[in-house]
C-alpha cells in the first residue's frame, strides 16, 4: 500500500485542553458540524481522559483516541489508565510517547511496554517520535533511529502494519521556545528515513504503517506537508482547538484523498 493509495488520516492532539467539560462540548460539537461532509479522510480527536466517554456519544464520524495508556490492565498503578479501560470505552487510538511526556521522564523502555499493552488491548498506537535539533552532523537520523527501534523492539511482524508512527520534530512544535518551521522537505527525507528502518526490521509489513506529521501543522501549510511531505496524515495540536483551522485542515485532507 502507498502512501497515495491509504486512506489518510488528521489527528488532533487536545493536550490538556480546555479546562471543563462544557467547553470541550461546544468545541468537539462545532468540529463535528464544520465535518459533517466528509467522507474520505478518518477523522481522530484525542482529548483528556476526562472527556472521552461524553465526547464519544456526540459524534460517530469522528474517532476518538487517548493521549496516554498504561501497559498493565489493572492494579495498584495509582493515576494510571488502562488500555483495556480505554478499550472498554470504545477508543480505537492512543498517543503514545508523545515529546511532552518524554520530557517528564517517559523513556523508549516505558513506551516500549505501553505499545505491546495498547497493541494486547486492540488499540492502534500512535508512535510520536522526532529530534529536538538538527544538527549539521545529521546525528539526528541515529536519535530517530534508536527511538524507533527501541519503541518497537519485540513488536511481530504481524503487528507492526498496526501502528502509526508520527514525526514530531520537537523544534517545531508549538509548545517549544524559539520553534522554527519545518519545511515539507524536512517531513520528506525523515519519512523515506522512518520507511528505510521500518522495512530492514520488519519486512514488506512494513509498507502499510501509517506515516503523519506533527509539528505547528495549520490551515496554511497543511496542503503542502500532505502533497510533499511523504505522509499519510497530520497529528495537529494548538490547530485542533480551532474548529474552523481544524476543519480547514481535514476538508484540504479530503480534497487530495478526492
Ligand atoms: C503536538 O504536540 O502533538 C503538536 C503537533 O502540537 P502543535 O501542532 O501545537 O505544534
Amino acid at each position: 500500500m502507498s502512501e497515495k493509495t491509504t486512506k489518510r488520516l488528521i489527528v488532533g492532539n487536545w493536550k490538556m485542553n480546555p479546562s471543563s467539560f462544557k467547553e470541550a462540548e461546544k468545541l468537539f460539537i462545532e468540529i463535528t458540524k464544520l465535518i459533517s461532509h466528509i467522507k474520505k479522510t478518518d477523522i481522530i480527536v484525542c482529548p483528556p481522559f476526562l472527556y472521552i466517554e461524553k465526547l464519544k456519544k456526540l459524534s460517530r464520524k469522528i474517532q476518538l483516541g487517548a493521549q496516554d495508556s498504561f501497559w498493565e490492565n489493572g492494579g495498584a498503578y495509582t493515576g494510571e489508565v488502562s488500555s483495556e479501560m480505554l478499550y472498554n470505552t470504545g477508543i480505537k487510538y492512543v498517543i503514545l510517547g508523545h515529546s511532552e511526556r518524554r520530557q517528564m521522564g517517559e523513556n523508549n523502555n516505558f513506551i516500549n511496554k505501553k505499545i505491546k499493552g495498547a497493541l494486547a488491548s486492540g488499540l492502534i498506537p500512535i508512535l510520536c517520535v522526532g529530534e529536538s535539533e538538527r544538527d549539521l552532523e545529521h546525528n539526528y537520523f541515529n536519535f530517530v533511529k534508536t527511538q524507533l527501534l527501541e519503541c518497537l523492539n519485540g513488536i511481530s511482524k504481524n503487528s507492526i502494519s498496526k501502528v502509526i508512527i508520527a514525526y514530531e520534530p520537537i523544534w517545531a512544535i508549538s509548545s517549544t521556545k524559539d520553534r522554527k518551521d519545518a519545511k515539507p522537505e524536512d517531513c520528506k527525507e525523515m519519512t523515506i528515513f522512518i520507511r528505510k528502518i521500518l522495512s530492514d526490521k520488519f519486512g514488506s509489513e512494513s509498507s502499510r504503517v501509517k506515516i503523519i506529521y506533527g509539528g505547528s501543522v495549520n490551515d496554511k501549510d497543511a496542503e503542502l506537508f500532505l502533497k510533499d511531505g511523504g505522509i499519510n496524515g497530520l497529528l495537529p495540536g494548538k490547530a485542533s482547538l480551532d474548529p474552523k483551522k481544524f476543519s480547514k485542515i481535514i476538508e484540504i485532507c479530503e480534497t487530495l484523498n478526492k
